[in-house]
């Protein structure tokens, strides 16, 4: 599959390497949105599936740069492990969200659906947030701009449910992403932080989006400043916080039989607790009729899917010297529990999976895999044990733990 969404690892360090002299001047270029977007790097994909992770593009940029240079760069690399943390300690809102999406779509009376599905079909009539759509669908990318502008139509001039914007984002994002992706809208729609949502104004897109309004302004008066007012969302819940589930950081291989169970949350097991394993096999689980049946994903982002999980399962198994499998089952908690079966196996091992599509099957498969008599393993890297600790409360707390520990970190 053709892309300019750098998927693969050895696509997304080429990628990462282009853009590294770029990271001083990406603090006052990162906001304006270009043909092409030169000006940010396109990591989302790369670094969501972790074809490429956090870790290395921090340390390789406080290798080149010192902290002060890089820090707008670093703060928001670091800005995709605050939402994870902070959902990782309130799960319970992707359970809802994912509910929710359900309902209104077998709920909602007919015109308000129809309303919906032609706002994400390029067809709301305001052609510059017309115009992202198309883009979204196209290729897969959305600069992070377009994004907050477009979710704010969506949510204060459309007046739409914020649940349906977030599931279309889902569905053909190409680094689509439990946590960066709920909780970003949350934030548009007024939920995520007390007294604040987010308004489009025509003349921002004016100033970092001139192409955007440039040619066919169509409905653009729909979007001047002052027209558009806070859609008056639900009461604002100050949500109850569950403990970090605890995960041990590090893995010693035993004399067991094991299995690495590689899934899209982290494709990169060569590198950090699990590069010392000593698997008999790997194995990955895809599963088509899922993500259409209930996710109801583009093809393209079906197809990216392929594309990471293939490259982690050839690059796996060319670092531990073993086979590796792609399970493509219907029902994923079959097929990788068969697998374990057939590859007579004591245990299987894999990274934690974050909250979101993975985690949802864990149970399950935890159940299915001990009545098999086959225990699994969880490890988390201690860099998001680190990271997840921090992220409790809101991002600037966050943010002044985070860059003194990466600050130390240098200096050590
Ligand atoms: C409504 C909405 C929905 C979003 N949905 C997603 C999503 O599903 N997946 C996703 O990864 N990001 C999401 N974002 C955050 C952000 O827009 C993207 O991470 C960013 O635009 C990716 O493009 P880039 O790699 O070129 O970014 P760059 O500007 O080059 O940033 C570098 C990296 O930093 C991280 N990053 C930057 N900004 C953010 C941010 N605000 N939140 C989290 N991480 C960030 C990403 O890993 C990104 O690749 C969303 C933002 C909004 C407003």
């Amino acid at each position: 599959m053709h892309s300019a969404e750098p998927l693969t690892r050895c696509d997304a360090l080429k990628a990462w390497k282009d853009f590294l002299p770029g990271v001083p001047a990406y603090s006052h270029r990162r906001n304006h949105v270009q043909e092409g977007h030169g000006n940010v790097s396109r990591l989302g994909a790369g670094i969501r599936f972790r074809t490429l992770t956090e870790d290395e593009v921090i340390k390789d940029t406080l290798n080149e740069y010192k902290f002060e240079a890089a820090e707008k760069w670093l703060q928001e690399v670091c800005w995709r492990r605050y939402w994870k943390g902070w959902l990782e300690m309130r799960p319970q809102l992707w359970v809802q969200w994912r509910r929710r999406v359900r309902l209104l779509r077998q709920t909602l009376p007919a015109e308000i659906l129809e309303r919906a599905d032609a706002v994400s079909a390029s067809s709301s009539g305001v052609a510059c947030m017309d115009r992202i759509a198309s883009e979204l669908v196209d290729t897969g990318y959305l600069h992070n701009h377009a994004r907050m502008w477009w979710a704010s139509f969506w949510i204060h001039v459309e007046l739409l449910p914020w649940e349906l914007g977030a599931d279309f984002f889902f569905r053909h994002l190409l680094d689509a992403d439990p946590a960066s992706n709920t909780l970003s809208w949350r934030w548009v729609a007024g939920l995520q932080t007390a007294g604040k949502s987010y308004l489009v104004r025509r003349s921002n897109i004016e100033k970092y989006a001139p192409d955007y309004l440039s040619g066919d302004g169509a409905g653009s008066e729909r979007l001047a400043d002052g027209v558009v007012t806070a859609r008056v969302m639900e009461r604002f819940d100050v949500l109850d916080k569950e403990p970090l589930a605890a995960y041990p950081t590090s893995f010693a291989q035993t004399t067991e039989r094991t299995g690495l169970w590689l899934h899209a949350d982290d494709l990169l097991p060569e590198i950090g607790p699990l590069a010392g394993l000593a698997p008999t096999s790997i194995a990955s689980c895809l599963s088509d009729s899922v993500y259409r049946r209930e996710y109801r994903l583009g093809e393209r982002r079906i197809e990216s899917l392929h594309t990471v999980i293939g490259d982690g399962l050839s690059r796996a198994a060319a670092h531990y010297g073993c086979p590796s499998v792609l399970v493509e089952a219907d029902n994923p908690v079959e097929g990788l529990v068969a697998w374990a079966r057939d590859n007579k196996l004591e245990k299987v091992v894999a990274f934690a999976p974050f909250v979101g599509p993975t985690r949802d099957i864990l149970a399950r498969l935890n159940e299915g895999l001990e009545s098999a008599g086959i225990r699994m393993t969880l490890i988390r890297r201690s860099s998001d044990e680190t990271a997840f600790s921090f992220a409790s409360a809101g991002f600037f707390p966050f943010w002044q733990k985070m860059s003194r520990h990466l600050i130390l970190r240098t200096q050590s």
